[in-house]
């Protein structure tokens, strides 16, 4: 069965995925599009032979469409998501889920509601082989102690600002430090070091997270967007028998280049399971609790202070 898609947002990401879904994903075919910049539509739309439709409601309500991918700027996301369920339709939505914990919520109560799962969040690390050869290692060396993580840019743009390297920056990493230790982090700190002189006045460039979980497993996550010399993920996870840390891919420029297959195997996999009507990818309760941890981050920046992460229960929806 060919799984008929309606993407919202036909920017930078949201053209790759519609490539992606046309070129590289089996059984899915984009059918329909939006985009605030209709000739951006028109033009996305005329690549891949689908409809250029006026609004992400058109799309969502469309017959034509079965599946939605919310790909448009993290403020409506929750509106998109929201009416997708409504629908009774699958959503893949990039991350963030939305941009407040509340909304987050008001989706994962949605969901509920609806009595299926029908949200997938794009944390795309979490299909990256690096990072899955990683929680397979994780398994035989006994309880993990400790987490080096560092997350560099080669330069960011100047409206870039030193919440953003949380909010837009460290959730990849909050989401893949919750899938590889199956827990969730419970306090959140941020140490501001040395800083670049590349820094902008509204940026604290390099920022340093520390995080502990519920278990005390304690965790470093550098975050340095104006690294200049490339893009360089890094990932090392010690524990009592050993330590394993992410392959070394080389001098990389960009995102794309590092987690593009990350990306193919993600949309691969929720073509599939929608076509089996079982979703297994990242839910809206993750969506939910990296933006709870992103807000407590964001407090500690600003206060100085350790500040404790505050959840909900865990939903018996999403599972244990
Ligand atoms: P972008 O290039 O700015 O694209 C967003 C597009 O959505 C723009 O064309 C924007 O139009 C449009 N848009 C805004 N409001 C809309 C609405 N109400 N209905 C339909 N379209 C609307 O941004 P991007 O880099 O593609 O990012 C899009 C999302 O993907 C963001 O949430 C971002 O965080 C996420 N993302 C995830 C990753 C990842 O690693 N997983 C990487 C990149 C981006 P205007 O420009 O005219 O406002």
């Amino acid at each position: 069965m060919t799984v008929h898609i309606g993407v919202v947002g036909t920017g930078m990401i949201g053209r790759d995925h519609i490539r992606r879904l046309t070129d590289v994903v089996a059984g899915a075919e984009v059918v329909a599009v939006t985009d605030v910049d209709a000739e951006l539509a028109r033009e996305a739309a005329a690549g891949v032979g689908a409809r250029a439709l006026p609004t992400g409601q058109d799309v969502i309500d469309d017959p034509g469409v079965d599946a939605v991918v919310v790909t448009s700027w993290g403020p409506t996301h929750a509106e998109y998501v929201l009416a997708a369920i409504a629908a009774g339709k699958y959503v893949f939505c990039e991350k963030p889920l939305a941009t407040t914990a509340a909304d987050c919520l008001r989706i994962v109560e949605a969901e509920q509601a609806s009595g299926r799962r029908l949200v997938q969040v794009g944390f795309m690390r979490r299909y990256d082989v690096g990072y899955q050869e990683m929680k397979q290692a994780l398994s035989g060396l006994g309880p993990v102690l400790l987490m080096h993580c560092a997350h560099r840019n080669p330069s960011v743009p100047t409206e870039y600002h030193s919440d953003m390297a949380i909010q837009d920056t460290a959730v990849h990493e909050i989401d893949i430090i919750r899938w590889l230790l199956d827990e969730e982090i419970a306090t959140a700190q941020v140490v501001v070091p040395k800083q670049t002189t590349r820094k902008f006045e509204h940026l604290r460039d390099p920022q340093v997270m520390l995080f502990d979980t519920e278990s005390g497993v304690r965790i470093d996550l550098e975050v340095f967007v104006n690294c200049q010399y490339g893009y360089d993920v890094r990932h090392e996870t010690v524990c009592e028998a050993g330590a394993v840390r992410l392959p070394d891919p080389g001098l990389l420029h960009s995102w794309k280049q590092r987690f593009g297959a990350a990306f193919d195997t993600e949309f691969t996999e929720w073509v599939s399971s929608v076509q089996a009507g079982n979703l297994v990818g990242p839910t809206a309760w993750d969506g939910y609790a990296v933006a709870v941890t992103s807000d407590a981050t964001v407090e500690a920046r600003r206060t100085g202070k350790t500040v404790s992460v505050r959840l909900k229960d865990r939903p018996a929806f999403y599972g244990s």
